[in-house]
């Protein structure tokens, strides 16, 4: 077990609202908190703050309780941070969903959180309307934000001009957010985390990433998954710093909002970096602003980073954490280039790790000074940033969460004297593509209800670009076995899936076997299809 390399910080007893905007003097107020990239408009700190708590006054003068249940279906625009910031004031738990999602799959995360509000655009409305009515959210409490017949618009609430509500919680025990991850294992699950949560990981990042005032950081990941959520909407409005808001990746779009906004921070995912280190248009473009890449959500690649550093002529950085610690628990410091790219860097402070061997339970061995890294193990992570639970999922916390507190990653890392640790593969069957999560559980429960389909599995394999990508291997039911044309091929096994999930859980490679290889319990022998890597590059 080893305690991060850094001095531990006081966690205050505040929430959040308390720890983000209940200290800001004029000069603070006054400067821009937001910027619209797509328009340039931009919000002051003192204009956030005023339509947080006059959300936060109209949600509860129309009947939010504390404890209640928001969902909010919205790609990243400044008011994103209003709605956000304005539930959580209210007392609310906000419960963030994808907006790549399927009517099912926001209707599913919506009625699992109990949600009995939701914030949209009108864009979603179409998909947003059907999820509501599944999840019982009546009309008058689907909020369009930028208006929509039959429904409130944020306008509506705001002109409400409420004071904010006295509320009463324990930030310690408060759910802030219940964002949603499928974990190790199955299906997503509401991931709980506490005001404490947040304001723990906040305080914990502001120790080794060195944003500032004056900073412009780009905010293109998604504020709905928790490392933009945590990362942008909270620790960068901590710092006082401009966020500069685009709902949605277009690399031309990206690049000049970048040249244009003179953006010196990019919080990206590997795919991005792709881009920046590839791109004929990156050439073209003036990136002379940016002073830091940071890169997280799925492994960077050394040679990748390298390439992005050069290009731009920037620091490139890499982070690691995952939903269930709020998220981020390791970073490599800006400054420290001896620190190897491609590895997560320290253990953030009050954060404790170790690196179990998965066979036998027992702690890998730090090696001395010199001596390379340890055994590959899985990383346990003990910390203040460590969610309370599964939402209304007592055994799956239990398989991740020991009684002492230690949360299983799933991912497996190695360590080495001085404290750095490099994550090598997953232990967990979660996939990422482009940074969002696949579960394959949800790929192969669509592919079983195929009809000719009689067994299936899916894995991540990696792409030309080192980037993985969600893999089926399948079964053809016997009948069918041996047919072709008007028979299950490829095309029609990903066309099946493409129809039924959200763009990024889409299938992209299929294979026919005869047989998924699984355990004496029927679990599914994933590492064995892995090893099968060969015949995956043949294919890519
Ligand atoms: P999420 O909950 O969506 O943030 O996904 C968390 C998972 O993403 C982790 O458990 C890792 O498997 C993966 N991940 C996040 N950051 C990194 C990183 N820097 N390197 C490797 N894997 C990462």
């Amino acid at each position: 077990m080893a305690r991060s390399t850094l001095p531990d910080i006081e966690i205050p007893g505040q929430t959040l609202y308390e720890l983000l905007f209940g200290e800001l003097d004029d000069a603070d107020l006054d400067r821009v908190a937001l910027i619209d990239g797509p328009s340039g408009d931009e919000t002051t700190y003192r204009a956030l703050i005023a339509q947080i708590d006059s959300l936060a006054g109209a949600l509860a003068a129309r009947g939010l309780a504390v404890g209640d249940r928001v969902g909010i279906l919205c790609p990243n625009i400044p008011a994103f941070a209003t709605v956000f910031h304005g539930v959580l004031r209210a007392g609310g738990t906000a419960t963030t969903v994808n907006t790549l999602y399927t009517r099912d799959e926001i209707a599913a995360q919506l009625s699992g959180a109990g949600a009995s509000w939701l914030f949209t655009i009108s864009p979603l409305l179409p998909q947003a309307e059907a999820a509501a009515a599944d999840a019982g959210i009546p009309a008058d409490r689907l909020v369009v934000i930028d208006g929509a017949p039959g429904h409130p618009s944020l306008r509506d609430l705001l002109f409400d001009r409420a004071a904010p509500p006295e509320v009463d919680f324990d930030p310690a025990t408060h759910l802030a957010v219940l964002p949603y991850s499928s974990g190790t294992t199955g299906h997503p699950k509401g991931v709980m985390l506490t005001h404490r949560n947040l304001v723990a990981n906040v305080l914990q990042c502001e120790q080794i990433i060195p944003l500032e005032r004056d900073d412009r950081v780009l905010a293109v990941l998604p504020f709905f998954h928790i490392y933009g959520m945590s990362v942008l909407l909270d620790f960068a409005l901590l710092k006082r710093a401009a966020l500069v808001t685009m709902p949605r990746f277009d690399l031309a779009d990206f690049l000049g909002t970048v040249a244009t906004q003179r953006c010196t921070w990019l919080f990206i995912a590997p795919p991005i970096a792709v881009a920046l280190a590839k791109h004929p248009l990156v050439a073209e473009s003036d990136l002379s602003s940016v002073k830091v890449v940071f890169s997280g959500a799925a492994p960077l690649d050394r040679a990748l980073a390298t390439a992005v550093a050069e290009r731009l002529g920037c620091t490139v950085c890499q982070g690691y954490g995952m939903t269930e610690t709020s998220p981020v628990t390791h970073v490599i410091p800006v400054g420290r280039d001896d620190v190897d790219r491609s590895s997560i860097g320290f253990a953030l402070p009050n954060t404790e790790c170790r690196v179990v061997d998965p066979e036998s339970g027992r702690d890998v061995k730090v090696p001395r000074r010199g001596r390379g890294p340890s055994a590959p193990g899985e990383l346990l992570i003990r910390g203040p940033q460590v969610m309370s639970g599964y939402l209304h999922d007592d055994e799956a916390t239990a398989r991740t969460i020991e009684p002492d507190g230690w949360l299983h990653t799933g991912d497996i890392a190695t360590v080495d004297s001085a404290g750095v640790y490099t994550i090598v593969d997953r232990l967990k069957e979660l996939i990422k593509y482009k940074g969002y999560q696949v579960a394959p559980a949800v790929l192969e429960a669509v592919l079983l209800a195929h009809p000719l389909i009689a067994d299936a599995a899916v894995i991540g394999v990696p792409d030309d670009d080192g980037q993985e990508v969600p893999k089926a291997f399948v079964v053809r039911r016997a009948q069918d076995a041996g047919t072709t044309g008007t028979g299950l091929d490829e095309e029609s096994v990903m066309a099946w899936v493409a129809e039924r999930v959200a763009p990024h859980e889409k299938v992209r490679l299929v294979e026919f076997v005869d047989l998924i290889p699984k355990s004496s319990s029927g679990k599914i022998l994933r590492k064995d299809l892995r090893a099968r890597r060969g015949r995956h590059a043949a294919l890519v």
